[in-house]
C-alpha cells in the first residue's frame, strides 16, 4: 500500500530531499516526521473522520498533510489557491461543514463558511515540529478513500471523485515502471507541473514518492515568467516530467528548452488532453536521448490506465497518436463507440452524490462494475486510439460533426503546430464553427486563412470546414493546464 512503500523511501534515505518548491525543501525523514506529528493532532483532536480539506497550492505542507489525513485514517480533499470562493463553498458544503480545513496558504476569509474549522498555516506549521507519532494500526486501509479530487463538471455542482488506497496502489504499481524500469528511477527527480487538486499531479507526486524519488514542484506564478520558469527546471536537473502537454508546449516555444537545459531527462510523460504530433516530435527533437509517453484516464480511474511509448514509427503514421495499451488489472471495453472503464483502479463513485455515481457507474449483468467515460475511441489490436469526446459531437445545419475530427486533420496540415476547434453560439444555436490555429508558418492574413481553408478542403467535406480561422501565438490555458475552450469560445461569441 502507499503508505509502507513510502516508509521504504524515508527508511531508506531520510536525508534526500523528498518534496522541494518555491519555498524550499524536505527531506524524506522530514516528511515522515512531520506527516507523523500532524496525522496525531487529528487523531487526537478531531472528533469525526470526514475527508480533511487541504487548502494551498505547491507548498510543502500540502505534501505533509495528504500523508498526516492518510495516517490518521482519513482521505483528504485538495483545494487549490487558484479555485472560486463559490467553488471552495461547492465543496466544503459536499465534504460536510464539519469537516477540517489544513490551510497550507494565505486565504482571503470570505472563502470559507463562518463557522469553518480552520487550522491555519501557522497553526499547521507548529503542530507539524511537534513531534508527535501515530500507531500504523490508525492509516487508511486498502478499502478505505485516500483522496477526493473534484472535477469541474460542466453543470451544476463539481463532483468530488472518491479514489481508494488500493486504487492509487493499483496505479502506483503500475506508473512506476512506465516509461523504465522503476529500479532505474529511484533517487531521480519528476517535475510536477500539475496544480494538486487536479489528478494528474498524482501521477508526480506518488510514483515519485513510492520510489524515493524528488518531487520539483512548479509554481503557477512561474508559468508567466518564461526565463524565471526554465531557471528553476535547470536547477531541478530533472530526469522526469509530468504535465499536460499545453504545458509541454509553452516550455517548446523557448529555443532553450532542449537537452543542454536538462540534460538527464529520461522521460516525459502527459496526460490530460491529446498529445499532437507536433508536440512529440519537437521534444524528440529536442531530447533525443528521453521518451515521450502518452498516457490517457479519467480522474474517476485514478490519473492514467493507458499508456504507451510515441515511437517515430507512430509519428510517421498517418493516424493521430494512440494512447496506449491497458494497464494490467485495468479492462477497457469499446461500446457504442465509447470508452468504458472497469478494474482496480476505478473510483467507488462521487462523494456523497448517489445519483450522479449511478449515473456514470454502472454494472452490466453479471459484468464488473465500469465507468462511461463519455470519450470515443477505438483498438486497433491491443492499442487504443482516442477520437475525442463524445459531447464534443455537434449539430451543424443537421450535419453530425465530430470537433475532434476537425482538430487531427487541421494538425496534419503542414505549418500547423496546434489547433483547437469550438463551436459558436447566437440564441443556444450553433451559427458557427471555429478553428484556433498555432502555427510558425502563417500569419492572421486571408492569404494564409484560404491556405488552410483549402489544405482541409482537401481532407473534408464542405461543411466541416471552419467559417472562422484564427491564428494565435499560444492558447488560452486552464488553472489545470489545458488548452481553455471555453475561453476561446467567448473570443468567438465577442467577434460573432
Ligand atoms: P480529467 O478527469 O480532468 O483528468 O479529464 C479526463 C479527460 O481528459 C478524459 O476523459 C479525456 O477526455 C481527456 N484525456 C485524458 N488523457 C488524454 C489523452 N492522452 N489524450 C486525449 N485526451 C485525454
Amino acid at each position: 500500500m502507499i503508505l509502507d512503500r513510502i516508509k521504504e523511501s524515508a527508511d531508506d534515505a531520510p536525508l534526500q530531499t523528498a518534496v522541494h518548491s518555491l519555498q524550499g525543501e524536505i527531506t524524506y525523514g522530514e516528511l515522515w516526521d512531520r506527516s507523523d506529528s500532524l496525522a496525531a493532532y487529528l487523531d487526537g483532536n478531531i472528533g469525526n473522520h470526514l475527508p480533511v480539506i487541504v487548502y494551498g497550492h505547491k507548498d510543502l505542507l500540502m505534501i505533509i498533510a495528504f500523508l498526516a489525513c492518510a495516517k490518521s485514517g482519513r482521505a483528504y480533499c485538495p483545494v487549490d489557491t487558484s479555485m472560486s470562493g463559490e467553488r471552495i463553498a461547492d465543496i466544503v458544503n459536499t465534504v460536510g461543514e464539519a469537516a477540517v480545513i489544513i490551510t497550507a496558504d494565505e486565504y482571503d476569509e470570505k472563502v470559507w463558511p463562518e463557522n469553518a474549522r480552520l487550522i491555519d498555516k501557522k497553526q499547521t506549521e507548529k503542530i507539524c515540529a511537534a513531534g508527535g507519532t501515530i500507531s500504523e494500526s490508525e492509516w487508511l486501509g486498502g478499502d478505505d478513500v485516500f483522496y477526493i479530487i473534484f472535477t469541474s463538471g460542466s453543470t451544476g455542482r463539481p463532483k468530488g471523485v472518491q479514489i481508494t488506497n488500493g486504487n492509487l496502489s493499483a496505479f502506483a504499481e503500475w506508473s512506476s515502471d512506465l516509461g523504465g524500469p522503476r529500479a532505474e528511477k529511484r533517487h531521480g527527480t519528476y517535475i510536477n507541473q500539475a496544480p494538486f487538486s487536479f489528478d494528474l499531479s498524482v501521477m508526480d507526486i506518488y510514483t515519485s514518492l513510492t520510489n524515493c524519488c524528488r518531487l520539483w514542484c512548479v509554481e503557477k506564478s512561474l508559468q508567466s515568467d518564461h526565463e524565471a520558469l526554465l531557471r528553476y527546471i535547470k536547477q531541478g536537473c530533472p530526469d522526469y516530467w509530468v504535465s499536460t502537454p499545453s504545458f509541454a508546449n509553452l516550455c517548446l516555444a523557448d529555443r532553450e528548452f532542449n537537452d543542454e537545459l536538462m540534460p538527464d531527462m529520461k522521460a516525459f510523460y502527459f496526460c490530460g488532453e491529446t498529445l499532437n504530433k507536433d508536440t512529440a516530435a519537437r521534444l524528440r527533437e529536442r531530447f533525443p536521448r528521453a521518451a515521450v509517453v502518452n498516457t490517457y484516464g479519467p480522474t474517476e480511474s485514478t490519473c492514467a490506465v493507458t499508456g504507451t511509448v510515441i515511437t517515430a514509427e507512430m509519428l510517421k503514421d498517418p493516424r493521430p497518436l494512440p494512447i496506449g495499451t491497458v494497464k494490467p488489472g485495468t479492462g477497457i471495453a469499446i461500446c457504442n463507440n465509447e470508452i468504458i472503464i472497469s478494474g482496480d483502479s476505478l473510483s467507488p463513485g462521487y462523494l456523497n452524490d448517489p445519483q450522479k455515481t449511478q449515473a456514470a457507474f454502472f454494472t452490466a449483468e453479471g459484468g464488473e462494475r465500469s465507468y462511461h467515460t463519455g470519450d470515443a475511441g477505438h483498438f486497433d489490436g491491443d492499442m487504443l486510439y482516442y477520437e475525442g469526446r463524445i459531447d464534443m459531437q455537434i449539430k451543424y445545419h443537421g450535419y453530425r460533426i465530430e470537433l475532434s475530427d476537425i482538430e487531427s486533420n487541421l494538425m496534419a496540415l503542414d505549418g500547423v503546430s496546434e489547433a483547437a476547434v469550438v463551436p459558436a453560439f447566437r440564441e443556444d444555436r450553433i451559427s458557427n464553427i471555429a478553428a484556433f490555429i498555432v502555427s510558425g508558418k502563417y500569419q492572421d492574413v486571408f492569404e494564409d486563412r484560404q491556405k488552410i481553408r483549402n489544405g482541409l478542403r482537401d481532407r473534408l467535406p464542405g461543411y466541416m470546414v471552419p467559417k472562422i480561422i484564427k491564428f494565435t501565438d499560444a492558447f488560452p490555458m486552464t488553472g489545470n493546464g489545458k488548452i481553455d475552450r471555453k475561453a476561446l469560445q467567448k473570443i468567438i461569441q465577442e467577434v460573432d
